[in-house]
This record gives structure tokens, sequence and C-alpha cells, in this order.
């Protein structure tokens, strides 16, 4: 099961990839999540990504393709995957159909969660991430059961620096540029499946669920 997640910041790729990789036990590789535990653990990859997202702009494509790259080699991905926040370019979709086909491998779901841009704005300024365990909430739509904490281990909840307000405008718009001709590579392909997240986040899982389970994208 090799699945590409897609959609803009705040569609709910995290929590949807979340459901996923709980449900049929493959590993999550969010570059996202990866390029954040480097630089909280102050690697020369942190260095290097740090200045990039702390601005919302896109890590450049041979540092993110290599850390994918690496990742994908490694034995736990072999019962299958899921790539969360990659590819975000063609040349990165490109790259990726390269790595796939050196490991004998293939994607076989291309799926991109769809929300307008109004209902992300909303979303990404209410996120709030666990400092411990990296979970996610939101004020309104996702709340903990106890404010400022998380439900799975009590960790502080936190907003990203790249959700303030002046950097979710810049990467949405740093996004969706960048979104367009990678949903078109895919559709070109006939990979890709659109799914409606703007809906009670167990109803998006339910749509996602019944796709993996149909066997086919
Ligand atoms: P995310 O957690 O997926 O929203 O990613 C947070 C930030 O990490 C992005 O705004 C980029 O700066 C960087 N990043 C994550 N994935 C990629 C990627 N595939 N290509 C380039 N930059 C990325």
């Amino acid at each position: 099961m090799n699945i590409v997640l897609m959609g803009l910041p705040g569609a709910g790729k995290g929590t949807q990839a979340d459901k996923i990789v709980e449900k049929y036990a493959i590993p999550h590789i969010s570059t996202g999540d990866m390029f954040r535990a480097a630089i909280k653990d102050g690697t020369e990859l942190g260095l290097q990504a740090k200045s990039f997202m702390d601005q919302g702009a896109l890590v450049p494509d041979e540092v993110t393709i290599g850390i994918v790259r690496e990742r994908l080699s490694q034995a736990d991905c072999e019962k299958g995957f899921l790539l969360d926040g990659f590819p975000r370019t063609v040349p990165q979709a490109e790259a990726l159909d390269g790595i796939l086909e050196s490991l004998g491998r293939a994607i076989e779901h291309t799926i991109n969660i769809q929300v307008d841009k109004d209902e992300l704005v909303a979303r990404l300024s209410g996120r709030r991430i666990c400092k411990s365990c990296g979970a996610s909430y939101h004020l309104i739509f996702n709340p903990p059961a106890v404010e400022g904490k998380c439900d799975k281990d009590g960790g502080e909840l936190y907003t990203r620096a790249d959700d303030n307000p002046e950097t979710v405008t810049n990467r949405l718009e740093v996004n969706m540029n960048q979104a367009q001709p990678l949903l078109d590579f895919y559709q070109a392909k006939g990979v890709l499946t659109n799914i409606n997240g703007q809906q009670d986040i167990n109803k998006v899982f339910a749509d996602l669920d019944a796709l993996l389970q149909s066997g086919r994208s």
C-alpha cells in the first residue's frame, strides 16, 4: 500500500494520515515532521531547512528529495508507506517516480484532500500542536478535552511558528501555486483521486478508507 496524500496546508492531511497509518500499519512519512525534528535536534539538515520554513517557503528540492530517498530505502517501507507533504513540486514527483522505480515499487494511490481557501485560513489560524508528541488539534474543529493540553499525553499545546497569520497567507499562496501543476501531473497519469475535505473528520476518513479498500485509485 504505497500512498501519496496531498492537500493544501490545513486540509487535514496530518489528521487523516494518522488514521490511515494506524489502520493499515504503514510508516507515516511527513517531510514537514522530518524537518521539524531535524531543527529540534539541531542537525545540519535542520539548519538548512529552518530559514525556508520560517518564511513559509519550500525547502529546496535537492534537500527534500534526498531525505525522502533515504527514508523510502529503509526496511519498514517495504510493506507500504504514506507520504504526507511530499511531493510538493513536479520535480519532486518525477524524482519520486525514479526513486520508487529503482526500488521496484510504484505509487498505488494519489489522493488530494480538497478544501476552499477561506476555510483553510480559518483552520490554520486555530491550529495547535502538542510539544511532546506532535499531535494536531484545532480550537474550533478538533479541540482537546482539556484546554491547552494534549489528549494523548497531556503535553503542552503550542502554535507552530509557520501558523502565524502573516506566514499563513504566504505559505498558502506558495502552496497553491505549486499544487496545481502537481495535481495536473497526477491527473494526466490518471492516478489522482479527489476527496472532499470539508466534511466531518470521520466522514473524510470513511471516504478515504473506502477508496483504499477498493484497492485502486
Ligand atoms: P508541512 O508540515 O507539510 O506543512 O511543512 C512545513 C514546512 O516544511 C513547509 O512550509 C516547507 O517549508 C517545508 N516542507 C515540507 N515538505 C516539503 C516539501 N515536500 N518540499 C519543500 N518543502 C517542504
